[in-house]
């Protein structure tokens, strides 16, 4: 067991983390970053990314995250591949313990667990993961070459999904639960003009079967949600693409969460219930969530994080947490 000191401690290595990191590691704070079970966050599971600033061609999800952890890493940030499972905020410096027992104090912690996908909540959806169900299209669609499948939802996620699936079938279905679209104008454009897509409106999941040895999908079953009508749909691989679910468990009873579970922070910065604590990026952002914002609240963590800590009384706080 290791006891790893620093000024400023982040935790996640998404874009909000890694930008608090590099804006941390230039103001000299030597900052410690554990990176979770997901270095590099979401956006290692995507492929084209055409919306973040600075490249005039399209580039890839995990060579970004790439460029920017060795950036961080190159202006003085240790990462670390831990994952933290307990916190204490109420000592000074915040003592917090990593899965495999190591212990990270720092005087200032920034928060950027961001989000993590969710599922509809069916036991034939548990049953079936790996099975042909999944909730990254990038990561498994490959295995669906020439085969049906279908994707679930109606934001930007489902639409890039069903888009992306494309590469790898001719018979993409995507289900919606109203009807019309949640996705930005310029994706459904192209969801709409593709014809190896179809849309069924007004559905939802009601049950994944399989069947085979070794078992494998075959079959959506649908309920119309305004008729109540059920209908099937034949699917090798079925893809959940509902949304995420701010990765914030850790924090309950410890920092402010509003109702969906995100980090309330203080208007107009990254501040949250408890001072010397900051949150970005997506854990503490249900309404942007991009790649840029969460870069840009990382970078606004580190220097909210900088200016508390030339300005706080070390002493007074350590005081009050006794
Ligand atoms: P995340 O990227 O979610 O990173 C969270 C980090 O926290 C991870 O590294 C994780 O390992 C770590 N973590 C979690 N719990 C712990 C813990 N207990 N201890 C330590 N670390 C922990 N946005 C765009 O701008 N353009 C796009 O083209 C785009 N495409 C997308 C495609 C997909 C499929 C998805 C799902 C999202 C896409 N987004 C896109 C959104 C974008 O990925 C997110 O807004 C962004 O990644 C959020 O960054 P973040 O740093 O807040 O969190
Ligand atoms: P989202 O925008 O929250 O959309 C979730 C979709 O799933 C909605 O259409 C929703 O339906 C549907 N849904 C939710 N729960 C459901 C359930 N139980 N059953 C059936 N359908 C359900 O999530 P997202 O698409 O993952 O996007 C998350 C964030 O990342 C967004 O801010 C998005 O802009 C960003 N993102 C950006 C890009 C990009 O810029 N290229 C790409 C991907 C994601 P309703 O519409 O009926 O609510």
């Amino acid at each position: 067991m290791t006891t790893h000191t620093t000024r400023m401690l982040i935790l996640g290595s998404g874009p909000a983390g890694l930008s608090a990191a590099i804006y941390g590691a230039r103001a000299g704070m030597k900052p410690i970053l554990v990176q979770g079970i997901q270095p590099g966050g979401q956006l290692t599971t995507t492929t084209d990314v055409e919306n973040y600033p600075g490249f005039r061609n399209v580039i890839q999800g995990p060579w970004l995250m790439e460029e920017m952890a060795a950036q961080a890493e190159h202006v003085g940030t240790t990462l670390v591949y831990d994952t933290i499972v307990e916190v204490d905020l109420s000592q000074r410096p915040f003592r917090l313990v990593g899965d495999g027992g190591d212990v990270y104090l720092g005087d200032v912690l920034i928060v950027a667990t961001g989000a993590q996908a969710k599922w509809l909540g069916l036991d034939s959806e548990e049953a079936m993961k790996g099975k042909g169900v999944s909730a990254c299209a990038t990561c498994d669609g490959f295995f669906y070459r020439g085969k049906k499948v279908a994707v679930i939802g109606g934001g930007n996620t489902a639409v890039e999904e069903a888009l992306y699936l494309t590469n790898h079938s001719d018979d993409v279905t995507l289900i919606h639960r109203r009807d019309s679209l949640r996705a930005e104008k310029i994706l459904q454009d192209r969801l709409f003009a593709n014809p190896k897509i179809r849309v069924v409106w007004n559905k939802e999941v009601r049950n994944f079967y399989g069947a085979g040895k070794p078992e494998a999908l075959t079959t959506l079953e649908l309920a119309d949600t305004k008729t109540g009508q059920i209908s099937s749909l034949a699917a090798d691989g079925a893809f959940v693409a509902i949304g995420h679910h701010p990765a914030t468990e850790l924090f309950r009873g410890h920092l402010k969460l509003d109702d969906d579970g995100y980090i309330e922070v203080e208007k107009g910065s990254t501040k949250t219930s408890v001072a010397g604590v900051f949150a970005c990026g997506d854990v503490m952002d249900k309404i942007y969530r991009q790649a840029i914002t969460a870069a840009g609240t990382g970078c606004m963590a580190a220097l909210d994080a900088e200016r508390f800590l030339a300005e706080a009384d070390f002493e007074k706080l350590a005081e009050a947490a006794e």
